[in-house]
């Protein structure tokens, strides 16, 4: 179920779908962003010169390549490799790499197009991109997996730059993938160009609260929206998808700000825990012993269940943060959530809500923040490690965090203000959307058709 759109607009999602055969997130999120620039074309006619919509639905670039790698037994792999430079109106091509089987050029396309408006968001000189493998990590060696960055990155390597395209992590690369991607970057060009990618360690050029950022300033976003109406998160109860890097963060920010966590997921299936989740758990699970969530219910005991094959949105909370994957979260998920008395979502990963989901939440009134505003938090906080490697300077936690913290209030207030002053208040979809496009086609428009 998909929201119409303005007349104007039919042919250009027409020639979206027609060219860009079968895929379907590809299609989802153009459709999401062009069901909310009817009154501003109404408003700005200029935008819609020149092509410029037209223009801002198709790529700059499309890199596809091979990847051939050997694993610890000497069998020789081939992946395919991705790089999507979206949109560089507002700056260099800026965007994270994902590596997972689901990866293909649609799932790329999609969420470079999301990149482009959440980075305009920000408010930073920074363009849209994203990139990635359907290099499937799980398993592998540490070997295997430095094998497989060094061959991605031995043909990435001459696309991007400080100046150019700008790539960081997402699902599948961490720290360790990043730390790999950037030596063999390094020994290629035989430059220290710490400027050329980020999320790196802080030892060699990475910024504090880089790791901890998305969830950190997806929380700082549903923070900033529920006092719009005078709640807070003090013993609410939230239930936060994955357990990954977003959600991970997500689910500390939360407990520190007095919410009680009581779910949290992998693919395989979710953890229910009364008590509240103890985050230093799963971290240890997560991320020093890249295990799966289930551990947790060896090494926790009575309160806990793992339950596999079922929906972690069945589980009653007041705060729903979808931070594992896109289309994670379906109609009926949404129905059951209003059901049990959901007050608010905040998305930490890219386009979670099914469509059907989020017209669920808007007509409830729940308080929905879509991912391109709620998980901005992340390449903001790269453009702040991009403004330290350029200055070779580096802030403490404290002044970092204070950033992150004021840029997600910004985007809360543009998107709020935003939606006010286009005629529907309190929608954050439409806020966000008109907010981003209204810089990226201004820098458009003034850049002229190129
Ligand atoms: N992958 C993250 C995102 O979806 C971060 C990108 C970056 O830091 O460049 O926004």
């Amino acid at each position: 179920m998909l929201n119409k759109i303005h007349d104007k607009f039919v042919p250009i999602l027409n020639q979206v779908i027609a060219r860009n055969n079968g895929e379907k997130e590809f299609h989802q999120a153009i459709h999401e962003v062009l069901g909310s620039l009817g009154h501003v074309i109404s408003r700005h006619p200029e935008y819609a010169e020149s092509a410029l919509i037209e223009r801002l639905c198709e790529p700059e670039r499309q890199i596809i390549f091979r990847v051939p790698w050997i694993d610890d037994q000497g069998d020789v792999h081939i992946n395919r490799g991705f790089r999507v430079q979206f949109n560089s109106a507002l700056g260099p091509y800026k965007g994270g790499l994902r590596f997972h089987p689901t990866v293909n050029v649609g799932i790329i396309k999609f969420l470079g197009f999301e990149q482009t408006f959440k980075n305009a968001l920000t408010g930073m000189s920074i363009g849209g991109g994203k990139g990635g493998s359907d290099f499937n990590p799980r398993g592998y060696s540490d070997r295997e997996i430095m094998r497989f960055c060094q061959s991605f990155m031995t043909e990435l390597h001459r696309h991007i730059g400080e100046y150019i395209d700008v790539p960081a992590g997402d699902i599948g690369v961490g720290g360790r993938e990043i730390g790999y991607l950037f030596g063999q970057f390094k020994r290629l060009t035989n430059r220290y160009g710490a400027g050329v990618i980020t999320g790196k360690g802080l030892l060699y050029g990475g910024s504090q609260v880089r790791t901890e950022a998305t969830g950190y300033g997806a929380v700082y976003f549903v923070e900033r929206m529920l006092a719009t109406k005078g709640y807070g998160f003090d013993g609410r109860r939230a239930v936060v998808s994955g357990s990954g890097n977003v959600a991970i963060y997500t689910i500390q920010k939360l407990i520190s700000l007095g919410a009680k966590v009581v779910a949290c997921s992998d693919s395989d299936g979710y953890i229910i825990d009364e008590d509240g989740i103890d985050i230093d758990l799963v971290r240890e699970i997560k991320e020093k012993q890249r295990g799966r969530i289930k551990e947790y219910i060896e090494q926790k005991g009575k309160s806990v269940r793992y339950v596999e094959n079922s929906s972690i949105w069945h589980i009653p909370c007041d705060i729903a943060m979808p931070s594992a994957i896109q289309n994670e979260l379906t109609g009926d998920d949404a129905r059951t959530l209003v059901k049990n008395g959901l007050i608010a979502v905040g998305e930490g990963a890219n386009m979670p809500s099914t469509p059907e989901a989020i017209n669920i939440f808007q007509e409830a009134g729940i308080l929905f923040a879509p991912g391109k505003a709620a998980n901005a938090g992340g390449v903001a906080t790269s453009a702040l490690e991009m403004q330290q490697n350029a200055s070779r300077d580096s802030w403490t936690f404290e002044e970092t965090e204070n950033r992150l913290a004021k840029i997600m209030h910004g985007i809360h207030d543009l998107c709020y203000e935003t939606a006010e002053e286009y005629g529907v208040p309190g929608d954050y979809v439409k806020g966000a959307n008109i907010a981003g496009f209204l810089r990226v086609a201004k820098a458009m428009h003034a850049l002229g058709v190129i």
